[in-house]
């Protein structure tokens, strides 16, 4: 049963590395094969939800309702 629980984790980690190395990296790689966008500098609101453009790729992105930018 622990190494299912260990094989299950292994994944998730490299998620989570992932997500960190994302955090301050500033390859457009994360923005253009995940979708995961930096918070743009200055944000408008387009009547529907708050947008801008991205501060990594340049890319016009929208905020979701858990506040991620794609
Ligand atoms: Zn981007």
């Amino acid at each position: 049963m622990k190494t299912v629980i260990s094989l299950l984790m292994i994944p998730l980690i490299c998620l989570w590395i992932l997500m960190i190395i994302d955090s301050f990296s500033n390859a457009q790689f994360f923005c253009t094969f995940f979708g995961w966008h930096k918070a743009p500098k200055e944000q408008g609101f387009d009547g529907c939800s708050p947008e801008g453009t991205c501060s990594r790729c340049g890319e016009h992105v929208l905020q979701d309702s858990q506040g991620n930018w794609f």
